[in-house]
């Protein structure tokens, strides 16, 4: 059964796993307990995109990188539409490209933001400004 439990801090998350803290939003969901954890002070829509990943029971590492991704922009649509959050989009934007060339994943950085370009331009009908926040992450990789 669903469950939500607030933590103090994210080093309370039940997990030893450093990638697990991927969002940078202060949400993690546990998959074998199929319970959310946020931290307390967090905007409202944090707990919303946790649950959108224990409503679809999304696993942390999907075996296709795209799907990870489609995972992330789901839960961000969710929340955006139950709570109105988050209005941007690039701090998560970064981490999910991190996780996609570094940490989970060895997806070549082109073919990291070209998956990143299909799940939200394509597949989805994202916020406007969620669409400059992703020119802006375009721009960024760029430079590094
Ligand atoms: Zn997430």
């Amino acid at each position: 059964m669903f469950n939500i439990v607030v933590v103090d801090s994210w080093r309370d998350f039940p997990t030893d796993d450093p990638t697990i803290k991927h969002h940078a939003v202060s949400g993690y969901y546990d998959e074998e307990t199929d319970t959310a954890y946020y931290v307390k002070d967090t905007p409202r829509w944090v707990g919303f995109h946790e649950e959108k990943h224990a409503i679809e029971k999304h696993k942390d590492r999907p075996r296709n990188a795209i799907d990870s991704v489609r995972n992330e922009i789901e839960a961000c649509l969710y929340s955006y539409e139950m709570a109105g959050g988050p209005r941007r989009l690039l701090r998560i934007l970064i981490s999910i490209y991190n996780d996609l060339t570094f940490r989970d994943y060895n997806v070549p950085p082109k073919r990291a933001i070209e998956m990143i370009r299909q799940v939200m331009f394509d597949e989805n009908d994202v916020p406007e400004k969620w669409k400059e926040d992703y020119f802006e992450l375009r721009k960024r990789i760029s430079k590094w």
